[in-house]
């Protein structure tokens, strides 16, 4: 289960690296490394993570919960990204930078993760979808084929965006991390702060119409906030100007699948935001 690993003592050591290693990334694409004050304008570096004790746990509890305030609160600001500048840049496609992206990130070792992966998840679907789901970090089987949500809970993830009328193929699917945590433990914060850059990039390239977290870790590392999934879902809130909403982890409704009817609810909110017909429930 989460940092159980380690002690607080490399897990600080590691966080100085993480940081090195990320400052130095942010200077090769010209992200920036200062966060700016949350009411001047334009994106800040945020990499602020709460540590889950379960995986995919939705903390449904009415335990103590800070929601930041101002422009923090539901509208996350969780990295910048650098604006294509070059004409070659702005002439590519969303699938050639997403292409460049993943191969950028194939050998990635920025964590300890990238020595225990089988193969990376970059992630999967429609470069120009309107509809894009976050998830929290790979399993076995998606360790295994290097596709994300391909396992128990993709599989019910699937059905899920069927039951919506739509087909994983129209969709973009990703992870906040993009390797195996060992044991599926819960990404720990060292490890979303070195990966959530990359989520970023992917998220500003696609640019959906409406993005759907699945679950705690994807909901409050992008949000920043440390509010439960049950009180977080139900209400569009916002991740760079992006309409986001928040639902249960499908490994959730696994274990608990009576809330399949409150993610329906969700979905049929995700579809009127995008204009889509409602399918009637089978
Ligand atoms: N759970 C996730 O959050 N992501 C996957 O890709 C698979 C299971």
């Amino acid at each position: 289960m989460a940092g159980k690993g380690g002690t607080r003592k490399d897990d600080t050591g590691m966080l100085f690296r993480m940081l090195e290693n990320k400052v130095e990334l942010e200077r090769k694409f010209g992200v920036e490394v200062v966060p700016r004050a949350s009411s001047e304008k334009g994106p800040h570096v945020t990499t602020e993570v709460t540590e889950v004790t379960e995986r995919n746990s939705e903390n449904l509890g009415s335990t103590t919960t800070t929601r930041r305030s101002g422009s923090e609160a539901g509208i996350a600001k969780a990295e910048t990204v650098k604006e294509p500048t070059t004409k070659s840049e702005k002439s590519e496609t969303k699938a050639e930078r997403l292409a460049a992206l993943e191969k950028e990130m194939a050998e990635c070792h920025e964590c300890p993760l990238g020595a225990t992966r089988t193969k990376l998840v970059f992630g999967v679907g429609n470069p120009e979808a309107e509809l894009m789901f976050v998830g929290e970090a790979p399993g076995a089987d998606e360790d295994a084929q290097g596709i994300p949500f391909v396992g128990r809970a993709g599989q019910l993830l699937t059905k899920i965006i069927e039951g919506m009328g739509l087909s994983r193929s129209e969709v973009y699917i990703a992870n906040i991390l993009k390797c195996r945590p060992p044991e599926n433990r819960p990404p720990r914060p060292t490890e979303v702060a070195c990966c959530i850059p990359y989520l970023c990039r992917q998220i500003e390239i696609i640019h959906p119409k409406v993005m759907v977290c699945l679950g705690g870790v994807a909901a409050k590392t992008l949000l920043v906030s440390d509010m439960p999934v049950g009180r977080m879902r139900g209400t569009f809130l916002e991740y760079e100007g992006i309409p986001l909403l928040v639902t249960f982890h499908p490994a959730y409704l696994l274990r608990n699948p009576a809330d399949k009817n409150l993610v329906w609810e969700d979905m049929k909110m995700v579809l009127h935001r995008l204009g889509r017909p409602i399918p009637n429930k089978a």
